[in-house]
């Protein structure tokens, strides 16, 4: 939901100057009007290099951490305080098609670390939905369930699991097994069964 966050409703709520010129608006950072905020919803300060997302932005100037700023966003948007922009036909396709391939990877994710990273169901308890809700957010079936179910699953997984973490691990090959093993008390001991 908030990928396409109106940065100027979320500077009026942070007391910033909401007016941008040719695009930009003054960056809370460095003081600069070089804060570029972008279609996919990331922000960019051409003058100091800040980058980042709203909930980022709203923790950094806040000072609280990402999680409590992602609640206090879902609450204003809520109560309609701050909103998203209208996306077209092509930018929803855009958007969906990228939560479809980063749900691909979600998937991918429990089935690799298992029970070494958070569980889906714990991440299910969190989101607040049911668990067919939740689950049909997995499978990517976006006509399954309403957009702020969607929205608001796909972000918390977004916050929760890391893709490029699982690429690397995955590319890791063979280096990566070894390693686990070293780490594992009873699988090192193990190794030994195999001599
Ligand atoms: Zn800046």
């Amino acid at each position: 939901m908030f990928e396409t966050i109106n940065y100027q409703d979320l500077f009026v709520e942070l007391s910033l100057d909401p007016i941008a010129k040719s695009g930009n608006l003054v960056c809370p950072f460095c003081g600069e009007r070089a804060f570029t905020p972008y279609d996919n919803g990331q922000v960019h300060c051409h003058a100091c290099s800040w980058h980042g997302n709203a909930i980022m932005l709203w923790a950094k100037v806040k000072g609280i951490d990402n999680k409590t700023a992602y609640a206090e966003l879902a609450e204003l948007y809520k109560l309609n305080r701050i909103k998203a922009k209208k996306r077209t036909r092509s930018e929803a396709l855009k958007s969906l098609a990228n939560d479809l391939d980063f749900l691909a990877w979600a998937r991918l994710y429990f089935a690799f670390y298992k029970s070494d990273r958070i569980s889906p169901a714990r991440l299910q308890e969190a989101s607040g939905y049911s668990r067919s809700h939740f689950t049909k957010v997995m499978n990517g079936q976006f006509d399954k369930v309403s957009r702020k179910a969607w929205d608001e699953i796909v972000l918390l997984l977004k916050q929760s699991i890391n893709p490029d973490e699982l690429r690397k691990d995955m590319g890791m090959k063979s280096g990566y097994w070894k390693e686990r093993i070293q780490q594992d008390a009873v699988l090192k001991e193990c190794v030994s069964k195999f001599q």
